[in-house]
């Protein structure tokens, strides 16, 4: 098959879908790679190392569109790429189609043939390509979370770990499933005290298990959550509700519990956020201050460390890349259920019942 992975264009993105690594696996199993010049610099993989792996590289996105089967990308087309895809191309790729009637329009109006990364589906309905961005987030929570609680930028001055004499920093981490585990995990690391709460008890025992002697569980609930944001100094908010918006645990009355400087880091801010005062910040301008509480709620957190999130996201995608070059998509879906999961849209019409029910559309 004829790949084409062709430079992210959306703004601040700066991952690639493909590595050097994954060019020379596509090439292994006999398929041609076209990857547009500079398509990798963002994430540190330069022009010669894909062209040493056995990529072409191709100057403009016009010509990697124009040449591939399929393409491989990290976030959906923007306006500006809808014209170049051509009937029955593959795409392999993000696309929340969801939350953009207008990008769902384009694609059937294309006859593009959608294969979205966040459907992908395993059959214990966990969702192996967005597993990997909640482990970046969740990690890189307490690293933004430790910066934050700095004096200059509006924190606590409060040292996550401590120093042998002075106790360390109380961390609050509210869901424990990807991103909560992650985040507890680098938190204690650092020597944090961590609270961990879930709903899900089985969860709470397996975290009590396999977590270090200073982290401790509790059952999620307005009671316990009072109580401890009183004395939390960094809290995280890495609650999921699948297909719904994040319940907000903590309400914007309750900030005046809180003592000023503590940070909160609301990674589920894409689902609406778990802490009522949190609206989606960017890179540029991550947090804002309510109450005296520093607020970091950017929304595409992996974004900020693309070396990292390009290398854990193509680890995840690239084995169905390949089933998807190897027997092209029908083949691949029908042997596959968990692609299957992830086809979006294909010959014109709508293949996901979420997609179709957000837009009033047929299914
Ligand atoms: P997950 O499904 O692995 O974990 C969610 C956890 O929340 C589950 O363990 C669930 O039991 C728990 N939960 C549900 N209701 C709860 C409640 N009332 N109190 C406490 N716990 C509750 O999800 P995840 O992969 O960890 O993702 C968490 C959130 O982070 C999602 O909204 C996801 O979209 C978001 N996320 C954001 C970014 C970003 O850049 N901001 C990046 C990756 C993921």
């Amino acid at each position: 098959m004829i790949i084409g992975v062709p430079k992210e264009i959306k703004n601040n993105e700066n991952r690639v879908a493909l590595t050097p690594a994954g060019v020379s696996e596509m090439k292994k199993h006999g398929h041609a790679v076209y990857v547009q010049a500079t398509a990798g610099l963002g994430s540190g993989f330069s022009d010669e190392e894909y062209a040493n792996a056995g990529a072409v590289v191709l100057a403009t996105i016009e010509e990697v569109y124009a040449i591939a089967e399929m393409i491989i990308k990290v976030k959906e087309p923007i306006a500006s790429e809808y014209p170049l895809i051509k009937k029955d191309q593959l795409l392999f790729t993000y696309f929340h189609f969801a939350s953009s009637e207008p990008l769902t329009h384009a694609m059937l109006e294309k006859g593009a043939v959608c294969l979205a990364y966040e459907t992908v589906e395993k059959a214990d309905r966990s969702l192996p390509l967005l597993v990997p961005m909640s482990e970046v987030a969740g990690r890189m929570a307490i690293q933004q979370g430790a910066k934050y609680l700095e004096k200059p930028l509006k924190g606590r001055g409060i040292l996550l770990g401590g120093v042998p004499g002075v106790p360390p920093a109380k961390v609050l981490v509210l869901g424990g499933g990807i991103v909560g585990t992650q985040a507890a995990k680098m938190a204690a690391g650092l020597g944090a005290q961590v609270t961990i709460m879930d709903l899900s008890l089985p969860r709470l025992r397996y975290l009590d298990d396999i977590m270090p002697a200073n982290v401790s569980t509790e059952m999620s609930n307005h009671y316990n959550i009072t109580k401890a944001i009183a004395t939390a100094d960094l809290i995280v908010g890495a609650v999921l509700i699948p297909g719904a918006k994040a319940p907000h645990l903590i309400t914007r009355d309750m900030l005046k519990l809180m003592r000023p400087g503590t940070v909160v880091v609301d990674v589920a801010v894409d689902q609406g956020g778990c802490i009522e005062t949190c609206t989606p910040t960017t890179h540029e301008n991550p947090t804002f201050i309510i109450d005296d509480i520093v607020h970091y709620c950017v929304a595409n957190m992996p974004g900020a460390v693309p070396y990292t999130s390009t290398l854990a996201l193509t680890n995840a995608t690239l084995p169905y890349a390949v089933q998807l070059a190897n027997k092209g998509w029908e083949k691949a879906c029908n042997e596959n259920e968990e692609l299957k999961k992830g086809l979006n849209i294909a010959n014109g019409k709508i293949l996901y019942k979420g997609v179709a029910e957000a837009w009033n559309l047929p299914f």
